[in-house]
């Protein structure tokens, strides 16, 4: 102990002078982390709107970007946005994204309350036609700074376009559920996307299943 340290000691200072010290520190980390996460955020925001590196801005109306609580334990991951979504600027505001509300509301979750919701692409592609290997490629950095900068417990991909961007896969959605997979660290559960259950309802008690099992996965992170 430093003669300092003594003196402060006797005076019975030393806990409230050291603990005042640790505060100020770690207060001052934590605000410079926030600040170089909101610079993160709005870097990511202005380079979205302006991003020419596919074909697919042509033909947009806006990007969509992704919408939520940008600290969410969830992010659910689409594919790309259809008509509305182009319209509007916001994923899944279409049909598809009614049934996404109603599946959310059913396990306890809302849009923007803990919950994050992002597209692999974020321009329509023309007539909704799938994205291209090659617009996956140029617009998927985007959604990995996406997860970076949200880092969710747990990641939702919902359809094959997003299952397979996420883990390097070609495998089938089938083959791919019921499982806890992995992306960069963080778990990741595959269901079907809303869109695909609006045509096919049989498969809607199989992505309830998923929807419980992340959910519970949840209770573990
Ligand atoms: N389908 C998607 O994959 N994303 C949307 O935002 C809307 C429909």
């Amino acid at each position: 102990m430093s003669r300092r340290d003594e003196i402060l000691a006797e005076m019975g200072l030393a806990p409230i002078w050291r603990l005042r010290e640790k505060e100020g520190v770690s207060q001052e980390v934590v605000s410079t982390e926030k600040n170089e996460k909101t610079n993160d955020w709005i870097q990511l925001k202005q380079a979205v709107p302006a991003c020419t590196a596919c074909g697919l801005h042509k033909g947009r109306t806006q990007t969509v970007f992704g919408v939520g609580d940008e600290n969410a334990d969830w992010l659910l991951v689409g594919e790309a946005p259809g008509a509305e979504e182009d319209r509007l600027g916001e994923p899944f505001v279409g049909q598809a994204g009614k049934l996404l509300d109603n599946m959310l509301a059913a396990i306890g979750l809302k849009r923007g309350a803990n919950v994050y919701i992002a597209n692999v692409l974020k321009c329509r592609p023309p007539g909704n036609r799938n994205p291209e290997p090659e617009e996956v490629a140029k617009c998927t950095p985007h959604l990995l700074r996406q997860i970076e900068l949200i880092r969710p417990k747990l990641i939702v991909a919902m359809g094959r376009f997003a299952a397979q961007t996420l883990l390097k896969t070609d495998a089938t959605i089938a083959s791919l559920r019921g499982r806890l997979h992995s992306y960069a660290g963080v778990p990741l559960i595959v269901t079907y996307h809303p869109a695909y259950l609006l045509r096919n309802l049989p498969d809607k008690s199989k992505a309830w299943a998923d929807l419980v099992f992340a959910k519970k996965t949840m209770t573990t992170l």
